[in-house]
């Protein structure tokens, strides 16, 4: 158009420094050479209107006007005629198109720009909805904690995505789910002092673009958690009904921009999050309750009947033992006429908890009947059980409880049998072990007898 040998853009925000090329077109495809006189006008061109190096009197070499930008970025569009030639265009006109080139640039760029962040946003906004709606479906945390963190790790780019159950009342979290690969996993401790802490206490997100140098004292989760490295981080802590439930805890090894979009768009993430955790929690505490002893907090007959079923078809597949072990309280019914109805159901508390106590996070303890408890030993053969029999019946028996002031004394007693070895199903496993309990009842109680076909 002005018949010039180049059309360049170049960066000229730092006045100390010469002039960077940003883009350029050229007759010859050659990069643009400027000499020092050209440099200098670029520079001063960057916060002047137009500056011009003509070669005689009417016909100019070498035009630069500033592009017009409302970030105060300093970009200036030039145009050279080449080695000794000149610009096809008078230098009126010059002066008129070339700030309009200019500025039709500095549109064209803002217009890019907006359409990136309406795509993005866009593009956000369709994620948010379809979140939206799977998250009414999710029955477990499992299935909404993966579907909550994928969605915020598009939403942030961010690969390090957790979410956070928290207990305003202790006030202590613990992780209730994160992203595959994630350092910190599910069921890891989040501490009040923490970084997430400190946001669901105080009930504020955090947006930190660059988090390279926090100290040392800046964590995020406060549990065990291995140190690793940090560039940014955003927390949005999630509001149920009664407090503060939990965060969704975001992080980049690297730094990142959070734009306003980006952050709004966290925040209703946060908002139909917290719903969703809400209905999920309840639903599993529901769920808990059904399979757990109110007065004890065991295992209710119905999970064990299950767990028993489960654990006679793993051992079928995976082979090994397993072994049950079934447990009477001694002359219980004297304690109740002793000391009354209540003091009975405490001795059941304090026979439980000590049951509790002895065994394994595999194993599971019920109460499966009025002062009748049975453990589940997945992997354990009979002379494994015995052993631990043997342990139970002496963390109950050993030393009395101290209730209401008072010392009493329970025994119990035990009968065990294992699975393939002393029976041939699960029935009959239940019924072994129980006619062991009845041979131990008969032989005196307080003791351990195993049984089998
Ligand atoms: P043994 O087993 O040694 O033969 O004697 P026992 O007295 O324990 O036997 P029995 O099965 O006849 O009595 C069980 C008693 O347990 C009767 C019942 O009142 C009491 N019991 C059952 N469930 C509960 C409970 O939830 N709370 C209280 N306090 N007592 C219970
Ligand atoms: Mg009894
Ligand atoms: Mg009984």
């Amino acid at each position: 158009m002005f018949g010039g040998m180049h059309a360049s853009v170049w960066d000229a925000a730092d006045p100390a420094a010469a002039p960077r090329l940003m883009e350029f077109v050229s007759a010859d495809g050659q990069e643009p050479q400027l000499d020092a006189r050209a440099k200098g006008l670029i520079a001063w061109a960057a916060n002047q209107n137009i500056g011009e190096i003509s070669t005689d009197g009417e016909r100019v070499a070498f035009v630069a006007t500033p592009i017009p930008s409302t970030t105060g970025a300093h970009h200036v569009l030039a145009v050279a005629a080449g080695e000794r030639g000149a610009l096809k265009l008078p230098r009126e006109q010059l002066r008129t198109w070339l700030p309009r080139l200019a500025r039709r640039l500095a549109t064209l760029r803002s217009l890019l720009d907006a359409q990136a962040a309406v795509t993005q946003s866009e593009r956000h906004a369709d994620l948010l909805l379809l979140t939206a709606t799977q998250l009414q479906d999710h029955r477990t945390i499992g299935d909404l904690g993966a579907s909550l963190c994928t969605a915020a790790s598009h939403m942030m780019g961010t690969r390090r995505v957790a979410l956070v159950r928290w207990n305003p009342s202790r006030p202590a979290g613990e992780v209730a789910y994160s992203i595959r690969g994630h350092p910190v996993v599910a069921g890891s401790v989040v501490t009040p002092e923490s970084q997430v802490g400190a946001a669901c206490i105080g009930d504020y997100p955090v947006l930190i673009e660059d988090a390279t140098d926090r100290g040392r004292g800046f964590v995020v989760f406060g549990g065990e958690e291995e140190q690793h490295p940090l560039g940014a981080l955003a927390i949005v802590p999630l509001r149920g009904g009664d407090g503060i439930i939990g965060a969704l805890v975001m992080e980049n090894e690297l730094p990142i921009t959070i734009s306003p979009t980006d952050a709004k768009n966290l925040r209703l993430l946060g908002v139909m999050a917290a719903h969703a955790l809400e209905t999920v929690w309840e639903i599993e505490e529901i769920n808990r309750r059904a399979r757990t002893d109110a007065l004890t907090g065991l295992a209710n007959r119905q999970q064990f009947e299950e767990r028993l079923t489960r654990i006679v078809m793993e051992t079928n597949r995976f082979g090994g033992s397993c072994t049950l072990v079934v447990v009477d309280i001694d002359r219980f019914k004297h304690v109740n006429d002793t000391y009354g109805h209540q003091v009975g159901d405490e001795v059941l508390k304090r026979v439980a908890t000590a049951l509790q106590g002895e065994i394994r996070n595999v194993d599971l303890c019920a109460r499966y009947g009025g002062e009748e408890m049975a453990l589940l030993l997945p992997q354990t053969d009979l002379s494994g059980g015995c052993q631990l029999a043997e342990r139970l019946r002496t963390a109950v028996g050993g030393r009395p409880f101290v209730i209401g002031g008072r010392d009493i004394r329970v025994t119990i007693s035990l009968g065990l049998a294992t699975y393939p070895e002393g029976a041939r199903d699960r029935d009959e496993l239940f019924s072994a072990a129980d006619r062991a309990l009845y041979v131990a009842k008969r032989e005196g109680r307080d003791r351990v007898v195993a049984g089998g076909l």
